[in-house]
């Protein structure tokens, strides 16, 4: 096993940064920041890092960020993946003091301070584990081997060629139970993403796929959205809950309470309470969990396979290892915070702040979260916003919706395709990458 940063100084392997980083003065060097994961805690975390007297070394399994919320929308056929994300190279070539190594983290050596890679090892004096989730099945196989879940580019694709091709097949297909059973799209989970999924799948198909299926039946068409428990985006107050499920029911969206998931075979989701619903498509939404790679880092797990931190952000009996976003596990005020984006990039900066303030002698801060609110979108003129306490519905929270996920984007020219796309579909009622591009082996 080969230590790549002892081997290749930080830095020697770009050849795409615009200037290099002036050397450190002779017999000092300056301490490795390494950070794992370029989501949305680890690259704000290289961000606030740029002018700090450190090499920092960004490792991801993949060349891109991704902006995870808008993944609906490429599994809808309204986005591209490309829209959505962008080179981590290129969103760094400016900032001098940071390389990137596209590899697989595979362990973590903390007494030797080395982060093991599928490539070798990699030395730091700092660590920020920023690996974000995964979804959570809750231990349901079938689920995965025959559904789909939402959580990557990869997904995202076959939810799209997968739901296109249901319509194809319900073309060719003579039994009218068979068909039915084709046109069945079941989400599972009434979070923000079950409810943007389920809204964004019902619009494509009421307003789209019905001009281009112009012999199909629409009322052979069923979307349901399945929730366990008695309510929808649990995180709003009462009133935006209950206007969340009317708006998805007058968008032909069939919402289900108390309906729990036991078992899915790719042709009839059976629920706890017995009921059967023949349906060729569910897409899961129902859970995340901490990247399975925390469990064998050999530190320590909490629920979710989330790694506790303390208020610091580092992990306790650990100094220097930090734990930021969805891999992170801290309670604030009795609960733990929440898998969102807004908590990972604040984690971002307070770990960062407290790396330099180490390095200067100074004592750390403790993190504190400031909730910017919560947004949910239901198609077109429709969104539930609560911020700063304050609840609204309706055109003016898709508005806010609109500009807050615009600015969120990273790159000029993602925020500049991403609003010429809204606008088009918006003023001609279009899906532009409705294309099948592969099929998997169900279809
Ligand atoms: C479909 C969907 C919709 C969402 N919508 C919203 C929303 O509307 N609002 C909101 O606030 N939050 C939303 N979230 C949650 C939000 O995206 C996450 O909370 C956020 O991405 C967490 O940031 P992170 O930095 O912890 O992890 P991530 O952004 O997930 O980044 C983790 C990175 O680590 C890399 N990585 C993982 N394992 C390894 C490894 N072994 N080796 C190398 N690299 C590795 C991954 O490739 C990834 O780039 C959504 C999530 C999903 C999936």
């Amino acid at each position: 096993m080969t230590d790549v940063t002892t081997s290749t100084p930080p830095g020697a392997v770009l050849r795409d940064r615009a200037a290099p980083a002036p050397p450190p003065p002779p017999g000092t060097r300056r301490p490795t920041v390494v950070i794992v994961g370029a989501g949305f805690g680890g690259l704000r975390a290289a961000r606030a890092l740029r002018k700090a007297p450190v090499d920092v070394v960004l490792v991801d399994r993949h060349n891109y960020h991704l902006f995870q919320p808008l993944l609906y929308q490429v599994a809808t056929a309204g986005l591209e993946p490309e829209q959505i994300a962008r080179p981590v190279r290129a969103i760094l070539r400016r900032q001098s003091n940071t390389e990137f190594r596209m590899t697989e983290v595979t362990g973590l050596d903390s007494s030797g301070k080395r982060i093991v890679t599928a490539d070798g090892s990699i030395s730091y004096d700092y660590l920020i584990l920023a690996v974000g989730g995964e979804t959570n099945y809750f231990g349901l196989a079938s689920v995965p081997r025959h559904g789909f879940g939402l959580k990557d580019i990869p997904e995202a694709i076959r939810i799209r060629n997968h739901v296109l091709h249901a319509f194809e097949r319900a073309m060719l297909e003579a039994d009218p139970e068979r068909r039915r059973a084709e046109l069945t799209f079941v989400v599972v989970g009434g979070g923000p993403t079950g409810v943007e999924m389920a809204g964004a799948l019902s619009e494509l198909i009421r307003l789209v796929l019905v001009k281009d299926y112009p012999r199909l039946n629409v009322k052979d068409v069923r979307v349901l959205l399945l929730e366990a428990t008695d309510r929808l985006l649990a995180a709003m107050p009462a009133r935006l809950r209950d206007a969340a499920a009317e708006t998805l029911w007058r968008k032909h969206v069939e919402v289900r309470f108390g309906a729990t998931v036991a078992d899915y075979d790719g042709a009839r989701v059976l629920l706890k309470s017995g009921e059967v619903i023949p349906a060729c498509t569910l897409i899961w939404a129902a859970g995340a969990k901490a990247v399975s790679l925390t469990g064998r880092l050999g530190l320590p797990t909490a629920q979710q396979g989330r790694v506790p931190v303390d208020p610091t952000l580092q992990v306790p009996g650990h100094p220097g290892i930090y734990v930021i976003g969805d891999a992170s596990y801290l309670e604030v005020a009795g609960a733990p915070l929440p898998m969102m984006a807004p908590v990972a990039l604040q984690m971002a900066e307070t770990a960062a702040e407290n790396i330099q303030r180490r390095i200067a002698g100074e004592p750390p801060l403790a993190f504190r979260y400031r909730d910017p609110g919560s947004l949910a979108t239901i198609g077109r003129n429709a969104a539930v916003a609560y911020i700063r306490g304050i609840g609204f519905t309706g055109f003016p929270a898709w508005v806010v919706w609109l500009v807050v996920h615009i600015i969120q984007l990273i790159g000029f020219r993602n925020k500049l395709f991403v609003l010429l796309n809204w606008a088009w579909d918006y003023f001609f009622y279009e899906r532009a990458a409705r294309l099948i591009t592969e099929l998997g082996i169900r279809d």
